[in-house]
């Protein structure tokens, strides 16, 4: 690649308000900053945003400057309009953004895109270009339809005439780059459609940022940042240009670069750190070059990244962000945006209900010899269509209980009492028609809360997800190994509040930097008869054990490795 790195690019953005207030002087003065604690290999200077809109001598004097310092520079755009004459009154609309009816405004955006394309050969929007107006006249275009159909229509056609196609037109060099922003789950809701714009668009870009899950808006799983960065090089294979990640709402250094961490793991060709003027000075970002250059030679050789297949179709949503929770769990997770059907194994949540021949695909996998797992927020939806393709005959009876006991069925003594209540869905199912691996009860009553079926050359388990999905932390850990073993039988980790990344040639292991969190063990295991696993850091062995696990009346051998995690710590771990 080039730069300060081997395995990836250090990029911050520069907004436009910042790039309009550059001196000289200044910049030269954090450039220094931002090359001593970052290694600065590019920047994306903008031109637009709200009400600022930055003059060509500006743009050039910082662009020259960049340049002249070996710094990569390309363009970027906020498509945001600040207070705009012209535009029809209303209530203010979320985030300042254009009214994409309005006649003025579109003119102004396409004015944007030409100006900007007049200076560079890459342009990246910022993550505001959604369109959430409910103005009366964009309630008068919609018509009859609904707003997720208006706003696809109506951003298939802003994006090819008022933003790629002029930017074209003037500069047919350009590489015009969407990034996405964190919240997947809703980009239909406001006119996001990367299914749509992968044909329009040269490439994209995905926001990492996750800040304090328990405390901001968003309550984004910190393993976001690894996984939606995955889904989108998986969604638009080759074309995804990199990760973005900033330092709001961090609240301590540890969580701001744990951001950057996982946007590498994700093996991101860029990280972008947003923004310019928040990073000069910070703290936060003082140990992020040593930090990344660990990460540099650690993601050496280490092949392509991999996981349990998650089927997250485009313009989804439901159970959101449950998979990022069993990434936490030391399940590796890869979700892909196109139904996986040659892989061993698959995820289903809620989400993958938004593909209507989802059943269908269902039943062929499990039928062709897949294991297919569904989540009860899944079966929820979809039971009546699981019975009469014939997959299961259980069923959700819509009560709830509160689990205190769980009992692991294979093993005689895998009996877990006295637990604190977590409420799970009441799963039944037909006695000896379905085979519980894991129960849930409370006094005299018990309920599965991991069902098999068999299908076919195939089998379907149905997993019961507690009320409150973070409640998936309470659970014993020996209990999620039934999930984990179901989920990858060769290789799986026991834990919680840790990440395994797996690669074609080896793994990563991190524990997250959350406040109240110290070491842990944590234990590997394979099905491969290995003698010890290595951490390739510090060259230290952890001799692998031979074990027999009961599970479904059989036995079964594995060789399992112990390792103690610390907060923040990573490592890279291999078999030997
Ligand atoms: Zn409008």
């Amino acid at each position: 690649m080039g730069g300060h790195y081997k395995n990836f690019k250090t990029v911050v953005y520069i907004p436009a308000q910042v790039a309009a207030q550059f001196t000289p002087e200044s910049l030269d003065k954090d450039y220094a900053f931002l090359e001593k604690y970052i290694g600065l290999d590019k920047v994306y200077l903008e031109t637009h945003r709200g009400n600022c809109d930055v003059e060509e001598a500006q743009l050039m004097m910082a662009k020259s400057f960049l340049e002249s310092k070996g710094v990569e520079v390309s363009g970027g755009i906020t498509t945001t309009i600040g207070d705009f004459e012209g535009a029809e009154g209303g209530k203010r609309r979320i985030f300042d953004t254009f009214c994409y009816t309005d006649p003025a405004m579109r003119n102004r955006m396409k004015e944007i895109s030409e100006y900007t394309a007049k200076f560079f050969d890459e342009i990246i929007l910022d993550d505001f270009y959604f369109t959430n107006c409910t103005c009366e006249r964009c309630i008068r275009e919609k018509g009859d339809t609904d707003w997720v159909t208006f706003r696809r229509e109506l951003m298939k056609d802003v994006s090819a005439n008022l933003i790629v196609g002029p930017a074209k037109a003037v500069n047919p060099k350009v590489k015009m780059v969407i990034k996405y922003p964190n919240w997947r789950e809703s980009y239909h809701f406001a006119g996001y459609i990367p299914e749509v714009q992968d044909e329009i668009f040269d490439a994209t870009y995905i926001g990492t940022e996750t800040r304090s899950p328990a405390y901001t808006d968003q309550h984004l799983p910190e393993y976001l940042s690894y996984s939606l960065a995955r889904f989108m090089q998986n969604a638009w294979p080759g074309r995804c240009g990199g990760g973005w990640f900033d330092p709001y709402q961090c609240w301590s250094t540890e969580r701001y670069l744990e951001q950057a961490y996982l946007t590498a793991f994700a093996q991101a060709h860029e990280l972008m750190h947003f923004q310019w003027s928040d990073l000069v000075g910070n703290r936060f970002v003082c140990a992020m070059g040593m930090q990344l250059a660990r990460i540099d030679d650690m993601m050496d050789g280490i092949g392509a990244a991999g996981g349990v297949p998650v089927y997250i179709p485009h313009a989804s949503s439901g159970e959101n962000h449950l998979e990022m929770r069993l990434g936490m769990l030391g399940i590796p997770i890869e979700p892909v945006s196109v139904f996986p059907a040659d892989a061993p194994k698959v995820l289903l949540t809620e989400s993958a209900l938004a593909d209507p021949d989802i059943i269908d695909k269902l039943r062929d996998y499990v039928y062709n010899g897949g294991d297919a797992v569904i989540t009860t927020g899944f079966m929820r939806e979809a039971q009546e269509w699981l019975f009469d393709a014939g997959l299961t005959q259980a069923h959700l009876t819509g009560r709830r209980y509160a689990v205190t006991r769980f009992h692991i069925t294979g093993d005689e003594a895998g009996y877990i009492e006295h637990r604190k209540p977590i409420l799970f869905p009441e799963l039944v199912h037909g006695n000896n028609d379905g085979w519980s691996l894991l129960n849930g009860g409370s006094g005299d009553l018990h309920a599965s809360l991991f069902l098999r079926n068999t299908y076919g050359k195939g089998r379907m388990y149905i997993w019961a997800v507690p009320d409150n999905d973070a409640d998936i932390y309470r659970m014993p850990k020996s209990t999620l190994d039934v999930l984990r073993r179901t989920l990858s039988d060769d290789l799986y980790a026991t834990g919680t509040d840790f990440s395994m990344f797996t690669y074609e040639n080896g793994m990563i292991l991190y524990r997250y930097a959350k406040a109240d969190l110290h070491t842990d063990r944590v234990r590997i295991h394979t099905s491969r008869p290995v003698k010890a696993l290595k951490c390739v850091d510090n060259g230290w062995e952890f001799p692998a054990n031979k074990i027999t696990v009961r599970e479904d009346f059989e036995e079964r051998e594995e060789y399992v490795a112990d390792v103690v995690l610390e907060p923040g710590i990573f490592g890279k771990y291999i078999w030997v």
